[in-house]
Formats: C-alpha cells, sequence, structure tokens
C-alpha cells in the first residue's frame, strides 16, 4: 500500500502519554491538565443536554458562543471581529489549523514554519501537496531571524506559521516580530496563520499580541484559539479560528466537510457559562505564572538548569550538566528510571540538532509539580 505520509510516526505526545501510562510513570509531557474544571461549567453542560441542545449545531457554530468570542477579542485584543462572518468553530485548535491549510495551501505551494513546530503542521502541509520551508529557531533564545525569513519566502510561498506563544519553545512574539512579519509579507500573496492555543498563558507581565490587533496582519492571517486550553479542558476539543470575512469563507468551505460541525452541548455549555462569568479566563496568567515558579523553585540549585519561560502551559528543562545523551534517549531513561514522563525537544525539528531540553507541562496540580520535581532531585542525585 502507498502511504501518504510514510515517514510519519504516531505524534510524539502520544507515545509518552501511553509509555507513562505502560509503566506507570508520572505523565508531565503531554500538555493537559489534571485538575479539574469548573464545576458551574460542567453544570453548563448538562444543562444544555437537559435543555435539548443535542443535535447537529449550525456549521459556523453556535451563534451565542460566537458572540462570546467576539466579545472576549475585544477586551483582549480591542479588535473588532464580526461574529457573523469571521468566526468558526472547530474541533480543537488541530482541526482549525488542519482546515486552514487545506483551504490555503494547494500543491506546489510553499509553507515557512519555524522550528521546533508543532507537529501537526507538516503533515497537513504535505497532504494538501505543499511543501514546508523550515527555519530553525535555536536555544537559549529561539529568536527568529527575519532576514533570513525574508530570504526564505519565494513566489511560491502561500503561507507563514506563527505559533505565538511558542509550543514548544516557550516563548512569545514581540510586537516588533509582528511588525517584522508584515515588512517581510509586505506585497506579497501569502497567508498568516496564527497558532495563537496559549494566548492567555503569558508570564511577567507581558501581553499577548495577536496577529488579529495589528493592523496590516489583520486581513492576511488566519488565527486559531482554543477553549480546551483556556477552560482546562482539552478533552471537549473545542477551538475556533477567526479571520477575515473572505478568508473565512474559504476556510468554511473546508471545515464543513471535515467537521461539519462541533459538538453542540459543549458550545451552548460555553456560550453560557462565558455570559455567567465573563471574566472567567482573566486569572490565567498568574494562575500559570504561580505554577512554573512553583516548579523552577522546586528545582533551583538541583542540576537540571530551567531556562526562561515567557508563555505556554511549559516550561523547558536543560540537563546538560547531568548527561551528553541524546534527548530522546535521556526521556526514554528518564521514564524508566525516574518514572516520570515528559517530551524531548529534538522531534520537533527536521533536521535534528544535538539538544539537551526537555518540554514539562505545567499545567499540574501543585502535587503533581512537587512529585514530578523531587522524581527529578532524585534522579540527579542518583
Ligand atoms: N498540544 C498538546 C501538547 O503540546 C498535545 C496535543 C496532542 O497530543 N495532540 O502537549
Amino acid at each position: 500500500m502507498l502511504s501518504k505520509l510514510p515517514d510519519i510516526e504516531t505524534t510524539i505526545f502520544s507515545v509518552m502519554s501511553r509509555r507513562a501510562a505502560e509503566t506507570g510513570a508520572l505523565n508531565i509531557g503531554q500538555g493537559f491538565p489534571d485538575y479539574p474544571l469548573d464545576p458551574d461549567l460542567a453544570s453548563c453542560v448538562m444543562e444544555a443536554i437537559q435543555a435539548g441542545h443535542n443535535q447537529y449545531a449550525a456549521m459556523e457554530g453556535v451563534m451565542e458562543l460566537r458572540e462570546a468570542i467576539a466579545s472576549k477579542l475585544k477586551i483582549t485584543q480591542k479588535t473588532t471581529v464580526d461574529p457573523n462572518q469571521e468566526i468558526t468553530l472547530t474541533c480543537g485548535g488541530t482541526e482549525a489549523l488542519f482546515s486552514a491549510i487545506q483551504a490555503f495551501v494547494s500543491a506546489g505551494d510553499n509553507v515557512v514554519v519555524f522550528d521546533p513546530a508543532y507537529d501537526a503542521y507538516e503533515p497537513a502541509v504535505r497532504l494538501a501537496g505543499g511543501e514546508c520551508r523550515r527555519i530553525p529557531l535555536m536555544p537559549p533564545g529561539f529568536r527568529i531571524d527575519w532576514q533570513r525569513v525574508r530570504e526564505t519566502l519565494d513566489a511560491k510561498t502561500r503561507l507563514v506559521i506563527l505559533n505565538n506563544p511558542h509550543n514548544p519553545a516557550c516563548t512569545i512574539a514581540t510586537p516588533d516580530d509582528l511588525d517584522q512579519l508584515a515588512n517581510v509579507l509586505r506585497s506579497r500573496d501569502c497567508h498568516v496563520l496564527a497558532d495563537e492555543v496559549y494566548e492567555h498563558v503569558v508570564h511577567d507581565g507581558h501581553n499577548h499580541v495577536s496577529v488579529l490587533a495589528h493592523p496590516e496582519l489583520r486581513d492576511r492571517c488566519i488565527a486559531v484559539f482554543s477553549f480546551g486550553k483556556t477552560l482546562h479542558a482539552t478533552g471537549w476539543r473545542v477551538g475556533y479560528a477567526v479571520a477575515g470575512a473572505a478568508l473565512t469563507r474559504e476556510f468554511r468551505k473546508v471545515h464543513q466537510f471535515n467537521t461539519f460541525s462541533i459538538v453542540a452541548p459543549l458550545q451552548y455549555a460555553i456560550a453560557s457559562y462565558l455570559g455567567r462569568k465573563p471574566q472567567s479566563w482573566q486569572g490565567l496568567a498568574e494562575f500559570f505564572q504561580r505554577k512554573r515558579d512553583l516548579l523552577r523553585n522546586e528545582l533551583l540549585g538541583t542540576g537540571w538548569e530551567l531556562p526562561p519561560a515567557q508563555g505556554t502551559y511549559f516550561q523547558l528543562l536543560d540537563y546538560s550538566a547531568l548527561s551528553r545523551e541524546k534527548d530522546v534517549d535521556f526521556a526514554d531513561r528518564l521514564i524508566r528510571d525516574a518514572k516520570l514522563a515528559s517530551i524531548p525537544l529534538s522531534p520537533f525539528y527536521k533536521v535534528q540538532p544535538h539538544l539537551t531540553l526537555l518540554r514539562l507541562c505545567i499545567a499540574k496540580r501543585d502535587e503533581t509539580l512537587r512529585e514530578a520535581a523531587a522524581r527529578l532531585r532524585g534522579f540527579a542525585a542518583s
């Protein structure tokens, strides 16, 4: 049988979570919370089901929810978005990414992607017949070299994928980065797919700057967000894509034949929850920063280095003082010997550099983070 993606294996997230389950290791690899969601949100789901919201939702998403999203974007990004023509609910951020790529990338097109790149981008581009031009970002800063981007763009470049806050580098883009992006794209027929699912996990008083709030990028961007991250419910698979009306029309042509519409009671539940607690997401930055700092403090002076983390659900862990092993092998050893599952970074690069970095998820109960740190300390000491 001819495979369309012969070199693509099961995602590193699933692999590590499965190994954690098989070996009974503590899983702080894959990014998902291990604490409960707000009981009020859970009640909203039961209410929505009992109210009879159990049939197909509108293909674009439930109107009340799209209106709530528009209100939220007005507050977070001071930007006006038309809920009717510019917002589409999707099956998680992943479907939004996939549908956008199928809508805007054709055979022979190029797509610029920054490594370490979230693993859903490249397979979707290849299935659309396109090819990724991957630009590596290197530690410690993982900053984008905009001159290199300029040199990489060509007449066939149809899309640039910008992940901000960046998973797994844990960096955030600056307003200057967005200006630079607008500069290099000026007069080009190229869109921006902005994966902004960690919009609320930005530390140290910084604000998330969305492409939607950028006057020049606004018309050429599709921005992707996730209620899974915002409401601590990654298993719900409710995300959304925001783009200008013309782009949204094309996006919906794919979305309607991909997932058609998203779980109706969950959409109604989120809409009524946001109606009752419109600012429920406002404490998220502090919530996650405290968890990041808890983990960092627990590992101070233990041989593990923790590079600065500006955002996302994650914190990188540098083991160069402990070992020169390849990160994939080291992560394996950590599962076996420390009973701790993490995510190595090199699988997110096209050309795998020798990195000594692992990614840990901070979206965990304080006890989980303390236990993880205790296992890491014990491992380092032995
Ligand atoms: N976004 C999650 C992470 O980075 C993984 C989601 C998935 O497993 N597909 O850990």
